[in-house]
């Protein structure tokens, strides 16, 4: 396809784009599809010929469309947000069409240069200090593991560490790792891929009712660890908890791991978009203590997919793990330059600040600031129509915008009750109408209510109200 082909099919799929946004609220939340349907659909061999324009905007219709849970959809509460905001996209659409190839700093200087920008734009933002220096990662869940990598090498440094002669198997006394039972899975997962071991990965008990790490016993715990020649290497704090948005206090985490000279990563994923919010910086407090911190903008503030936030203070111990010295990736610069490829994993990297940059330029933060704000009073409001309405409960403190509910008629508990909050949820779901997430809170099963799409107004949350409370007569 050549320049002035690429001109017209694409003006055709701006147009088929801009379509869908307009018309996503009429289609069901939910994708209605059985598994195999949309596999089904496309011939089982790749094409020899090229196929027409039109036979593609068809499959898109016909075969993606409806494979598609529709999360830019105003009436989406499942899970949290995952705003792909219009502008956002032209920022992904001008990075795939430029085909920047970041190796090096060398092979696009304006890659590099444009992620250091928006990082610090971003920083400065969230009210963090010029302590932090930061990098774009595809998820939060590759910058936890990047972190404890960090945190391993800097708990060995001086003895073993992964990169000397037997590597972590000359390690003298187990590191161990501590994090809350409400963390994201992806944190055992990232304790466990970096090599820390199951019986070294500790859960911190939680205090109620706000379901945030009890740091006196992450003390104790530290303690006896030390006490019995483990060494406490990290602990991983989360801001904002994936099933009640629970804030463990960082402050205090980060005291207590200061003794034993511990690193802190905060996952922030979620909640991190919160931090643009002077009045929610309380719920970060202590944050400036720790060591490292990772927030997803391509959640709740809008950013395409695969934006996810890394900073840390010391960004040459994380080059110290990371780097790599091949001759032909060389930058000819006289001056200092960075190269993000030895501030993570991958090699070759996409445009990615593109996205971000794209967002903050095109909308300004106080434009974002303000739907967020909106969706802070939405939550609110939601929950005083639960919470009054007898039978339904809100179960967990709502710190922003995601609300935790269960409908208990007299006489359900337990599994009966369980079997009851399933049911009346799958009827919200499949009915297309609205989209919610069913979760385990203590072992029984309730209903998160996520509000934060972008197109989400009061009207639609009001709308979920109703189709739930119908839901739960059933
Ligand atoms: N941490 C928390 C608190 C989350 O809520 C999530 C996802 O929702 C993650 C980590 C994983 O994020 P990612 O999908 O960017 O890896």
């Amino acid at each position: 396809m050549g320049p002035e082909e690429f001109r017209q099919a694409a003006h055709r799929l701006v147009d088929w784009v801009a379509d869908y946004r307009a018309s996503v609220a009429s289609l069901p939340v939910r994708s209605q599809v059985a598994p195999g349907e949309v596999a089904g659909a496309l011939p089982p061999c790749p094409p020899e010929e090229p196929g027409s324009l039109e036979a593609f905007i068809d499959d898109l219709d016909q075969v993606i469309v409806p494979g598609l849970t529709h999360t830019q959809h105003p009436r989406n509460f499942a899970w949290f947000p995952s705003n792909a905001s219009l502008a956002s996209v032209l920022g992904d659409l001008v990075a795939a069409g430029i085909g920047a190839l970041g190796i090096s700093w060398q092979s696009a200087p304006a890659l590099t240069e444009l992620e250091q920008v928006v990082c610090d734009w971003a920083r400065q933002l969230c009210g963090l200090s010029p302590a932090w220096h930061g990098t774009i990662y595809d998820g939060a869940s590759t910058a936890c593991l990047v972190a404890l990598l960090v945190a391993r090498e800097r708990a060995l440094a001086g003895s073993a560490g992964s990169q000397r002669e037997a590597g972590l198997q000359a390690a003298a006394s187990p590191l161990v790792v501590y994090t809350s039972p409400e963390a994201h899975s992806s944190v055992p997962k990232a304790a466990l891929l970096a090599g820390f071991g199951a019986s070294n990965l500790r859960f911190v008990p939680v205090r109620r009712p706000s379901r945030a790490m009890d740091a006196r016993a992450l003390g104790e715990l530290m303690a006896e660890d030390a006490a019995s020649s483990r060494r406490p290497a990290a602990v991983v704090a989360t801001a904002g908890t994936t099933s009640t948005t629970a804030f463990d206090p960082i402050s205090e985490i980060c005291e207590v791991a200061s003794r034993y000279g511990a690193f802190v990563h905060v996952d922030a994923a979620m909640a991190g978009s919160a931090m643009l919010l002077p009045e929610c910086r309380d719920l970060f407090f202590g944050i400036e203590q720790a060591d490292s911190i990772s927030w997803n903008p391509h959640k709740w503030l809008g950013s395409v997919l695969e934006t996810s936030l890394f900073y840390l203070k010391d960004p040459a111990a994380l080059v110290s793990v990371m780097a790599t010295n091949p001759s032909y990736l060389r930058s000819f610069s006289e001056e200092p330059v960075v190269e993000y490829r030895d501030w993570g994993l991958p090699l070759g990297r996409r445009f990615r600040a593109l996205r971000l940059w794209a967002l903050l330029r095109l909308e300004g933060a106080e434009a974002l600031r303000a739907r967020m704000r909106r969706d802070l009073a939405n939550a609110e409001r939601l929950a005083k129509l639960v919470a009054s309405e007898p039978g339904w409960e809100v179960l967990a403190p709502v710190r922003l915008q995601t609300v935790c509910v269960r409908h208990s008629p007299a006489g359900l508990a337990g599994e009966e009750l369980d079997r009851h909050t399933l049911a009346w949820c799958e009827a919200v779901n499949s009915s297309g109408r609205a989209h919610v997430t069913p979760a385990q809170l203590d072992g029984r099963w309730m209903v998160r209510v996520s509000v934060g799409a972008e197109t989400t107004e009061w009207a639609d949350v009001e709308a979920l109200w109703e189709i739930m409370r119908q839901a739960a007569k059933l």
